[in-house]
């Protein structure tokens, strides 16, 4: 909203809501606009330049399967005709695998009860509980010594979140969880129904890589450490959430029962030159024209931290090399060039 709210008035600029996009149409290989549905209506736009598929990283690689830009015998199975064979299209699926526990306290200083008319009055005026995000403290860890970087964050949220923060928390209490910063393990988002409005198939295989378990379960032994000293253990009423001892058994068995997805999906359209990449470092995609992919699935690894800022320094980047490209092909007399095939 900050990026459009300013430029909102501009004649270039037309924003459709409730469409959803179904697939990127093609001339030969160059893409000249989308379909999309709102409701029953079927609406198509025409691109007089260029086509930015931003749907993230679970999204992209589907568009681009219905669109006919994946595995050829992967389309060929669902009936869609191949425009691109890139393999690549919905593999590499990367997340950061997230454990945590939580403890009531006592006393009633957390978030629990923040929620209600009077608080939401004090947020439109920019303070009060809600203006928190609720992550208010963090840290990166080695769990090995030597290790050059981090391999664990933790996030310290001042309410019981469990099941997703989904249920209101029963208690006060916080959460502290460790991820892990750079799994190992790849999954794969896959088109199951050439119906756009079927949900793909999301493999994540968490802790497929047994590095990735390995931190979890250093990056646990130290949340519990963490909680039993002061000041936290001075605050602590008991157990939530929690394994039933700091022994590697009891820590694998509450991570298998309790990690969640700490929403930090990215690399099924991933960039780079080796036969899996899907985009160039333009974020263009290999093997057709004029069709960009810019949100976290080109990201070809995750990134060792949170992905809302990379993702939009991402944006930012592209919107320069757009801006740059349009100037390029006003030059040329309005034809885009192909990008290299990997
Ligand atoms: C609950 C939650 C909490 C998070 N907290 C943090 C945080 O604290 N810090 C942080 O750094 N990151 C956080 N993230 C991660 C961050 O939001 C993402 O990394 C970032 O938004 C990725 O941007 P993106 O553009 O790739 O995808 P998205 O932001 O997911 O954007 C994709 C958009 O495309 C739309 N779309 C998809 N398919 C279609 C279609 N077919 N037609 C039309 N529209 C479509 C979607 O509705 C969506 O609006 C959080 C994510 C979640 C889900």
């Amino acid at each position: 909203m900050c990026y459009l709210h300013p430029v909102a008035e501009r004649p270039n600029l037309t924003v459709k809501t409730h469409v959803h996009v179904t697939k990127v149409l093609f001339e030969g290989t160059r893409a000249v606009g989308v379909e999309g549905l709102r409701l029953s209506d079927t609406l198509e736009f025409r691109a007089a330049r260029e086509v930015i598929v931003c749907g993230g990283a679970y999204n992209s690689p589907q568009l681009l399967t219905l669109s006919g830009i994946g595995r050829e015998e992967e389309l060929a199975l669902l009936q869609i005709p191949l425009v691109a064979e890139l393999p690549g299209v919905g593999l590499n699926l990367s997340d950061h695998p997230n454990v945590g526990v939580t403890f009531t306290i006592k006393g009633e200083d957390s978030l629990k009860d923040a929620l209600n008319d009077a608080t939401l009055g004090q947020w439109m005026g920019g303070g009060g509980p809600l203006s928190t995000n609720g992550v208010q403290v963090g840290g990166f860890f080695r769990t090995e010594e030597g290790m050059e970087v981090p391999d664990v964050q933790f996030h310290l949220v001042s309410a019981l979140f469990e099941q997703e923060g989904l249920l209101p928390p029963p208690a006060h209490g916080f959460s502290l969880s460790a991820c892990v910063l750079r799994p190992q393990a790849r999954g794969q988002v896959a088109v199951v129904s050439p119906d756009p409005t079927t949900k793909p198939f999301i493999v994540h295989n968490y802790f497929g890589a047994e590095q990735d378990l390995r931190s979890a379960v250093a990056g646990l032994r130290e949340v519990l450490r963490i909680v039993a000293q002061s000041p936290l253990a001075e605050l602590v009423d008991g157990p939530h959430l929690a394994p039933a001892s700091s022994e590697d058994a009891d820590l694998e068995a509450h991570i298998r029962a309790t990690a969640q997805t700490i929403y930090h999906p990215v690399g099924t359209c991933k960039m780079g030159e080796d036969p899996l990449a899907v985009v160039d470092a333009e974020c263009r995609v290999y093997g057709v024209e004029a069709l960009r992919v810019v949100d976290a699935s080109v990201f070809p690894s995750v990134p060792r931290g949170n992905t809302n800022a990379p993702t939009i320094a991402l944006a930012e980047r592209v919107a320069d090399l757009v801006r740059r490209r349009v100037a390029e092909v006003e030059r040329a007399g309005g034809v885009v060039p192909a990008p290299a095939v990997a």
